[in-house]
This record gives structure tokens, sequence and C-alpha cells, in this order.
């Protein structure tokens, strides 16, 4: 990933428990400052998390030229999460709110059926069930079924040679499967030892 902040202007606008706004002309509201803060604490409290001394910096850019500026790329934005940072197109941006705060307080769980499967499950705009490109997941899931036929172990060991499309939304079903056996205290103690699957 290529974020290369100096290509383009950037005023800092507000700052909140958990994040420092950079925007690019259009400012961040006040509704989409608590929609970020609403997904962070969420996402503590879901996995019980406690660790919560970090601020990102998200920068808000109003185009997507400036988007492609600065990551190289076509995309809605992108995150580094070493530097804590999250560009993005849009405003609020939960997909990579759910992987940072996954990230600095337990780690990646370094293998992307569930790194991204948890920031899917958790990451949609919309409250109430968890949606991939704007379906829900029992979409998905059928799709799957009928099209793709797609198992979870084929999953885990091709994820990147899969469609975004199918690998996705496919990784957080088997994420909430996961969680739903096991409840949250297990499926974090076992994400931590590595040993979900
Ligand atoms: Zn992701």
């Amino acid at each position: 990933m290529k974020i290369d902040l100096t290509k383009s202007i950037w005023n800092e606008t507000e700052e909140s428990k958990h994040f420092i706004f950079y925007s690019n002309g259009k400012n961040v509201s006040r509704i989409e400052i608590d929609k970020c803060e609403n997904k962070f604490n969420e996402i503590l409290s879901t996995f019980k998390l406690e660790n919560e001394a970090f601020k990102i910096k998200y920068y808000f850019c109003p185009n997507l030229e400036i988007v492609k500026a600065i990551t190289g790329r076509k995309s809605y934005g992108d995150a580094d999460l070493q530097k804590k940072i999250i560009l993005s197109y849009y405003a609020y941006q939960p997909h990579e709110i759910v992987h940072h705060v996954i990230y600095q307080n337990i780690g990646f769980y370094n293998n992307l059926v569930i790194d991204e499967g948890l920031a899917v499950l958790f990451g949609s705009f919309d409250d109430g069930e968890a949606q991939w490109r704007g379906k829900t997941l029992s979409y998905w899931k059928k799709i799957n079924k009928l099209k793709y036929k797609i198992t979870n172990q084929n999953l885990i060991k091709n994820f990147n040679n899969i469609d975004q499309k199918t690998s996705y939304p496919l990784s957080a079903i088997y994420v909430q499967n996961l969680i739903n056996k096991l409840g949250v205290s297990k499926f974090i103690e076992l994400y931590r030892a590595k040993k979900l699957f």
C-alpha cells in the first residue's frame, strides 16, 4: 500500500477522542465524527478490548481523483495500520475503523479470512445485518450455494485467488459462524492463540 500524503494539501479540522480529522476542501460533519466514534467504541466493547490509547489520523478526500493521486490506484481509500492512517472518500469508513481497532489492540490474525471477515462483518455502513457491496450476507451465501460453491477450506487456502465479491462476504459468514459457535470470549482467546483453524 502506498499512501503519499505529500501529494495533497491537508488542514487539520477536528479532533475527537479516537480521531484527528484532516480535510482537503470539505470538512467532516459532526454526525460523521460521531459515527466514527460510535463504531470505534462498538468494536472495543464487542470484543472487550481495553487498550484504546491511540488516535487514528483520518484523511477525508473530497473526490476520487485525489484518492487515486495519493494511493496510486483507483479506489475509495486505503488504510495504513502501522501509521494509524485512514484515507477515504467517505467521511465515515467503518470497514477500516474495524481493521484499526482490532489491529492496534490484538494484532492481525494473519489470515485474510479472519482479518477481512471481521472487517466486513462489523464494518457495514448501515446498522442491521452486515452487508458487502450493498447486499446482505444472506444474499451472498445464497449466491455461493447456487453459483460458486466455494468451501471454507478452499477459502482459507486460496483467499487471494478468489474474486473479492465472493471472498470478502464468505469470510464474514465464516467469522460470524465461528463467533456464534464459540462466543466472543472464546473467539478472542483462540484468535490470540492463532488457533481458530
Ligand atoms: Zn479490509
